[in-house]
C-alpha cells in the first residue's frame, strides 16, 4: 500500500466534498480505534495546511472494564496529534449501557449506539463545534447500505454522504473524511506513522461496532468479491447528493424535541432519555 496514494484520496474527499471550511471548529470522535485517530491525524494535516480550521478531539468513556485504559490510549493519541482533547464518561450521565443491555434485552451494541449518537451531536453543539467528524470508512458505509435494503429501510441510506448537512440547530453537521477509504488502509497508516490505537472491542463480532451476524455476512462478501466497492460508493454519493439534499432538509425539519433534554426526537421523549429511567 502506498501512504502517499491514501493520503492523497482521503484530501480529495475533503476537498471535493468540501468538508472543511475557515473557521471551522471541528469535533473529532475518537475512541481510540485505529480508523478515528487516521481520521484526527488527517484532518489536523489538513486544516495545518490548507485552511484555518480548529480541530478538537472527543472522546466518551463508556465505563466498560477496560475503558479507562482505551481513555489513556486516546490521550495519547491526542497528546501525539497536538489536539485538545474533551472526554465525557457515561456514567456522569447515569448510564450503564451493560445493564440497561441486559434489562432492555436489547445487544450491547444497540445501546451504546444510541448513547454515543446523542452525546457526540449534544456535546459537539455545547462546545459550539460547527462539524463533527468520525472515523467511519469504506465498509461501514457499504455494510450499512446492503443491511438497510435487506431490513427495508431504504430511507436510511439517503444519508450514506461523506457530508451530511445539519439544516437546523438540532444537529450539527457530520463528515466522514475516510468515506472512500478501507479499514486495512487506515490501520497501515497508523502502523507507519507509530500512532498508537487498540484493536477491536470485545462486545463486537470482529469487524467494528456491530453484532449482528447478517453485518458479518455482508462483511465477508464486500471482501471477499473483487468488485470495484469504491466506485459502488463513489455512485451512491453522487446519487444521494443529487437526488436526496432536499428530502433529508425536510426530513429534519420535520423532527421536534425531547420534552426533557431538548435534544431531537421523533417521539416526545428522546431513546437517551428513555434510557435514564431505567434502574
Ligand atoms: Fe460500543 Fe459495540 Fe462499538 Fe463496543 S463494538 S464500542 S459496545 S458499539
Ligand atoms: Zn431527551
Amino acid at each position: 500500500m502506498n501512504v502517499e496514494n491514501y493520503k492523497k484520496k482521503v484530501f480529495e474527499t475533503i476537498e471535493k466534498f468540501n468538508l472543511i471550511e475557515k473557521n471551522d471548529k471541528i469535533f473529532v470522535a475518537v475512541s481510540g480505534g485505529k480508523d478515528s485517530a487516521a481520521a484526527l491525524f488527517l484532518l489536523k494535516e489538513y486544516a495545518e495546511n490548507y485552511v484555518n480550521a480548529e480541530i478538537v478531539a472527543f472522546h466518551i468513556n463508556l465505563n466498560f472494564e477496560f475503558s479507562n485504559k482505551v481513555e489513556e490510549v486516546v490521550k495519547e493519541i491526542c497528546k501525539i496529534a497536538k489536539v485538545d482533547l474533551i472526554v465525557r464518561n457515561v456514567k456522569e450521565y447515569g448510564m450503564d449501557i451493560l445493564k440497561i443491555s441486559k434489562i432492555k434485552k436489547r445487544p450491547v451494541c444497540s445501546i451504546c449506539g444510541l448513547i454515543k449518537r446523542y452525546l457526540i451531536n449534544k456535546v459537539a453543539k455545547e462546545s459550539r463545534a460547527t462539524k463533527v467528524a468520525t472515523g467511519h470508512h469504506m465498509y461501514d458505509f457499504l455494510i450499512f447500505y446492503f443491511r438497510n435494503i435487506l431490513t427495508k429501510n431504504f430511507e436510511w441510506n439517503f444519508k450514506i454522504l461523506p457530508k451530511l448537512k445539519a439544516y437546523t440547530d438540532k444537529f450539527v453537521t457530520k463528515i466522514r473524511p475516510l468515506f472512500f477509504a478501507k479499514p486495512e488502509e487506515n490501520k497501515y497508516f497508523c502502523e507507519i506513522n507509530k500512532i498508537p490505537f487498540l484493536t477491536i472491542c470485545p462486545y463486537s463480532i470482529s469487524i467494528g461496532c456491530y453484532a449482528d451476524k447478517r453485518s458479518l455476512k455482508i462483511y465477508e462478501i464486500i471482501k471477499n468479491e473483487s468488485i470495484d466497492w469504491e466506485e459502488i460508493l463513489r455512485s451512491i454519493a453522487i446519487f444521494n447528493r443529487k437526488y436526496f439534499s432536499k428530502y433529508l432538509k425536510e426530513e429534519e425539519e420535520k423532527i421536534g424535541r425531547c420534552e426533557i433534554c431538548g435534544e431531537p426526537t421523533n417521539l416526545k421523549i428522546c431513546g437517551f432519555c428513555r434510557l435514564t429511567n431505567i434502574k
